[in-house]
């Protein structure tokens, strides 16, 4: 059974979300500060879903703080319309997902899924019809693998790794990061519509002034 540690300060909001994840299946550890969840974070635990506002902090420095001392298991952050949230530091942090208050419940648990699909140690990995396999940087598509270059490869994985959107600046960072040559606004859009040939431009949503996001179906709302 996977557990989930639960850190939600707002009592109606944790117990409805355990509630939540237990009709489905999962066993869940809830908490409602900081410091408990550096205490209740065992080794039974396969996802940490962390509001970002809490009593005794913030959950993205928490997050930042994990993944330093080597933390690897998916964080989800619970962010409330207002708050001061900035996606581009969350996702720096370490943090692989978010949802923004008031979500839908299906929505928090179909990404809950997609993250934890994404850590089992089983690879590679497949979405909508593609299979990463890392081990070989490829990405296979009717079992045949699509001829990308390194950098679109690291693209590409990264957009499948995200359910939500993967901010541009984002981008920007790990391929400077990675690539150990800087990669401007320019070539990120060159290697963008090269990307979108080589895997279907559906599969790769524009979302305008904020990034991109990996689309398992066509979607009607693609674009350049
Ligand atoms: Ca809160």
């Amino acid at each position: 059974m996977n557990t989930i540690l639960l850190v939600e300060d707002d009592t109606a909001l944790r117990e409805g979300l355990t509630e939540l994840f237990s009709r489905d299946g999962y066993e869940v550890i809830a908490c409602g500060c900081l410091r408990e969840a550096r205490e209740k974070l065992t080794d039974a635990v396969q996802l940490i879903v962390m509001d970002v506002g809490l009593p005794d902090g913030d959950g993205v420095s928490l997050c930042k703080e994990w993944r330093e001392a080597g933390e690897t298991r998916p964080i989800l952050f619970l962010t409330a319309r207002g708050e001061e949230f900035d996606v581009v530091r969350g996702l720096d942090s370490g943090g692989n997902d978010y949802v923004t208050k008031p979500f839908r419940m299906q929505e928090l648990l179909s990404r809950v899924r997609v993250l934890l699909r994404g850590s089992q140690v089983a690879r590679p990995v497949s979405r909508g019809g593609f299979v990463v396999d890392r081990d070989r940087m490829q990405v296979l598509k009717d079992g045949e693998a699509l001829p990308l270059t390194l950098t679109e490869f690291k693209i590409v994985t990264m957009l499948m790794d995200h359910s939500a959107v993967v901010p541009r600046e984002r981008l920007l960072e790990v391929l400077w990061d990675d690539g150990g040559k800087f990669i401007d606004d320019n070539t990120l859009s060159v290697h963008m519509s090269r990307l979108r040939e080589k895997v279907g431009a559906e599969h790769i949503n524009t979302i305008r002034g904020v990034g991109y996001q990996w689309s398992d179906t066509s979607s009607a709302e693609s674009s350049c």
